[in-house]
């Protein structure tokens, strides 16, 4: 195990560099806290060419909206950024120890950012055409494959009760979900659905043909080809290791549970703010999350620690 540096206490350490992270250091870095934002660099809209319905960044590539996130955060000389990867949090509220893959610190407060990992399907064809032509988020990425022939692929029944079939109508008049035989849909949703102009494929799914990253249609278990440009699904997601060894409260999604306001956790001094305490993710949701995160954080320092 790494030796404490005690020569470099900060006030909060903030774990993860995604849009939640680097608005939450901006934040504190403003409100002159010394501040250390680690990052292990592994986004997850990785693979994903552009950011869209960020305002001022729409259509930014994900690489440089970091790059630029970053680089406000240089002229604040209270925050320090390491790409390191944090391997364990330890101690209480104002004495936690953070080990990370570049030495282990101490500080007062911390404040998750660390995303969600979203797990693979076992679909053939899936993991090709993720984030190119198989979305999560219309909102993301609708407008520039409007008016195609969509589909849903419902893996329960929670978005489809909440009307996300329906929903994705906004965007084009062709629209097909897949239940891949594993969902007994009750009649309200089929109605519902059948009322949109939504069609219902309950046959089991095969594999998704794609060329290239590119969907084209989705297999069906008879052999049967439905035609299908783009994909939208919500695969299971996980927290990252360092999130599950604190065994934090969960809501009933399995996000880590935060209180509205102050977003703190249930471990006292524990914050969390962007996609791992929420299943509405976006980027501009995590930057919100976590400048609000960061206010609180400052204001639960307050006055017993003077700005250096
Ligand atoms: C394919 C795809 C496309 C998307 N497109 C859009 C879009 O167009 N517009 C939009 O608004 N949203 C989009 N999203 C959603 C958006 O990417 C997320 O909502 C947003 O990135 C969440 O920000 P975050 O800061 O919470 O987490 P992330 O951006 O996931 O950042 C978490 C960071 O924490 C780091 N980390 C994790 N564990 C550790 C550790 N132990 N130590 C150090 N660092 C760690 C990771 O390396 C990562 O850099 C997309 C998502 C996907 C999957």
């Amino acid at each position: 195990m790494s030796q404490v540096d005690t020569s470099s206490d900060f006030d909060v350490a903030i774990i993860g560099g995604g849009p939640a992270g680097l608005a939450a250091a901006l934040t504190l870095g403003r409100a002159c806290r010394h501040v250390l934002l680690c990052d292990a660099g592994i986004p997850r809209n990785a693979v994903a060419t552009h950011i869209h319905n960020f305002v001022t960044r729409d259509g930014t590539p994900p690489s440089e909206f970091r790059a630029i996130g970053r680089a406000q955060l240089a002229p604040y000389t209270t925050v320090e950024l390491r790409d390191a990867h944090v391997e364990s949090i330890g101690g209480t509220r104002d004495d936690f120890e953070v080990q990370t893959s570049s030495g282990t610190v101490r500080a007062r407060r911390v404040i998750l950012c660390t995303g969600m990992l979203d797990e693979e399907l076992a679909l053939p064809g899936f993991s090709e055409a993720w984030g190119h032509s198989i979305f999560q988020c219309p909102y993301c990425h609708g407008w520039e494959v409007r008016g195609r022939r969509w589909g849903y692929l419902a893996l329960d029944l929670d978005a489809l009760q909440h009307g996300f079939a329906t929903l994705l109508r906004s965007w084009t008049e062709d629209v097909v979900v897949f239940t891949n035989a594993s969902l007994d849909v009750p009649s309200e949703i089929r109605d519902a659905l059948q009322r949109s102009g939504v069609q219902l494929e309950s046959r089991p799914v095969a594999r998704l043909v794609v060329a290239g990253e590119r969907l084209t249609h989705v297999e069906l278990a008879d052999g049967e080809r439905v035609a299908c440009e783009i994909l939208y699904a919500h695969p299971p997601q996980r927290h990252v290791e360092v999130v599950q060894r604190l065994e934090l409260a969960l809501d009933g999604l399995g996000y880590v549970q935060v209180d509205p306001m102050t977003r703190q956790t249930s471990t006292p001094g524990l914050y969390a703010a962007g996609d791992l305490t929420t299943r509405a993710q976006g980027a501009i949701f995590a930057a919100a999350t976590g400048a609000q995160a960061a206010a609180m954080v400052n204001h639960d320092l307050g006055a017993s620690a003077p700005p250096r």
